[in-house]
């Protein structure tokens, strides 16, 4: 009796490990064949021209992400790409430092699409950042400071926050800095970084697997995107958001620098708006709204 009743245990516990495996199993060639005929969206993401400032939109599924929201007098560019994407409102925006040309155009952004979460890392004590700050608080928006070691839930992706891990009083260096991977395409957002933070996140990426899209930190400014950070973050494409200025940004050198680290680099002076959709087999779709010619030439994907 005692062995009858341990063979119909056993039986049943085998039944309880097969079972679940066959369901899930099904649901894997389901899903298989799906991604096979008609691979979905797995990220969109719009660098906007802004002209000389950052704004850049992401896409996961429903959810919509904002980096930072431009010049004063951006607003209406940022909102008629907004508008493009279909998104009702924006679930996570990112600050990452509080300079004009990074919060300028946020106030009728932020009236607009209400962000759910806005996260910064240092805080401003300009009038355009309170401001920023008070349109945030009208709209119940919840304001999070982060730091390195952050993961940020994207939709379905994860926003790694890289830097900064602690702040010093220089406001391009504290820059919040973004590491996103979708279908194995890794995006760095690196703000206005500069200095030992570059260091730090240089580090990091090196011990992971090659970026592909780099987005060049403060403009093409000469005093980042470093030969090394390079040689660690191995970008196979750039993009530099800038527009007409009197710092000589892109400053020719730093150009050199991708030219010769084989990034192929666009620029929103240049190439207009830049969108890119990756699929959820990992491929890549590349619009430019401007001019097609990179400013450097990598080698083609
Ligand atoms: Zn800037």
């Amino acid at each position: 009796m005692r062995y009858r009743l341990a063979i119909l245990a056993s039986v049943f516990a085998l039944a309880l490990l097969v079972l679940p495996g066959a369901a899930f199993g099904r649901a894997d060639a389901a899903s298989r064949s799906a991604s096979t005929h008609q691979a979905g969206v797995a990220l969109r993401v719009i660098y906007v021209d802004v002209g000389q400032g950052d704004a850049i939109i992401l896409r996961a599924g429903s959810w919509t992400g904002l980096i930072d929201g431009g010049t004063p007098g951006s607003d209406d560019a940022i909102i008629a790409e907004l508008a493009k994407t279909g998104a009702k409102r924006i679930d996570t925006l990112v600050i990452t430092h509080p300079h004009a040309d990074h919060i300028g155009g946020l106030l009728d952004v932020i009236s607009q699409y209400k962000p759910r979460l806005a996260v910064f890392a240092a805080a401003g004590d300009t009038a355009t950042w309170k401001n920023v700050k008070n349109a945030l608080a009208d709209v119940d928006a919840k304001l999070k400071q982060v730091k390195s070691g952050a993961v940020l839930a994207f939709g379905k992706l994860k926003g790694k926050v890289l830097s900064p891990a602690s702040l010093s009083d220089d406001a391009n260096e504290d820059s919040v800095v973004i590491l996103l991977d979708a279908a194995e395409r890794r995006f760095l957002f690196t703000g206005d970084l500069t200095g030992a933070n570059e260091e730090a996140v240089g580090a990091i990426c090196a011990r992971g697997p090659p970026v592909y899209v780099l987005k060049v930190a403060h403009h093409g400014s000469a005093y980042s995107t470093s030969n090394s950070f390079l040689a660690q973050t191995r970008p196979r494409f750039a993009v530099i958001c800038v527009g007409k200025n009197s710092y000589g940004h892109p400053s020719p050198e730093t150009v050199a620098r991708l030219k010769a680290h084989d990034a192929r680099t666009y620029t929103t002076q240049r190439n207009g708006t830049v969108t890119v959709t990756v699929d959820t087999g990992g491929k890549a779709t590349w619009v430019l709204s401007g001019g097609q010619e990179p400013l450097a030439a990598g080698p083609k994907r």
